[in-house]
């Protein structure tokens, strides 16, 4: 089941990139976890999965101690303050950095830890106030600070983009975001190489290919619904 809905997305995302003149190469699927049990991520594993994504750290650190160490881990959702202790050595990248705190924190634990942790901004492209995630017009001064903690590394950035009926509605969401990246870029400050852009999810995975993401997020198209939407 698994396999097949694995296979079903790998198709769309090169149909995607094939549209859109990118290369698949450039794409990284992160299969998101959250709620499923270590078997389905063992199932995932066996057909090739590497990069599972999940948004509690209890249950990433959980999985993280079952399953094989060959697998990169990416927190993708809302991260306090007092948690990122358990996950900064684990975790290949920091999908939700939202505040400066949080950066202080993560910067602070690492340094501890004596590790450099990957990291990307949340976005806040469409002002939901129900989301997490700096406003598109913060985002310049929060790199510029945040490129001086020496155990963090700005990577790219991320958004959660709304829950929609036809993706095409998402599709300036997207622009945007990679517009801003762009614009990030072009400023050259030292130690920020921000190309990253992790957009796209089930719904929406393949306008934001096309619109340029480099990291897409996929859950539900992957694993099937969840029982408990946390
Ligand atoms: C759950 C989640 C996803 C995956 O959502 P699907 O619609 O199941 O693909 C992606 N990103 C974040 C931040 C999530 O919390």
């Amino acid at each position: 089941m698994i396999r097949k809905q694995l296979a079903e997305v790998e198709q769309h995302i090169q149909a995607a990139c094939d549209r859109s003149g990118r290369r698949r190469e450039d794409v990284t699927l992160i299969a998101v976890s959250k709620t499923k049990p270590v078997e389905a991520l063992q199932e995932a594993y066996d057909a090739g999965v590497r990069i599972f994504g999940e948004n509690k750290v209890q249950e990433l650190t959980d999985k993280y101690e079952v399953l094989p160490k060959d697998i990169q881990w990416h927190m993708i959702g809302h991260l306090q303050t007092n948690k990122v202790k358990y996950i900064v050595d684990k975790v290949a990248c920091i999908h939700s950095v939202d505040s400066l705190k949080l950066a202080e924190v993560i910067e602070r634990e690492a340094a501890k830890k004596d590790c450099k942790v990957n990291i990307l901004i949340e976005v806040n492209v469409a002002q939901e106030n129900s989301k997490f995630g700096i406003s598109m017009k913060d985002v310049l001064p929060f790199v510029k600070k945040v490129s001086t903690f020496p155990h963090i590394c700005i990577q790219g950035l991320m958004t959660v983009a709304p829950f929609v009926e036809n993706a095409e509605e998402n599709r300036t969401i997207f622009k945007n975001l990679h517009n801003l990246s762009v614009d990030i870029m072009s400023k050259n400050i030292d130690n920020v190489n921000a190309s990253i852009l992790s957009m796209g999810m089930t719904n929406d995975y393949e306008v934001a290919i096309e619109e340029g993401a480099s990291m897409v997020r996929v859950g539900t198209g992957i694993f099937g619904i969840r029982e408990y939407s946390i």
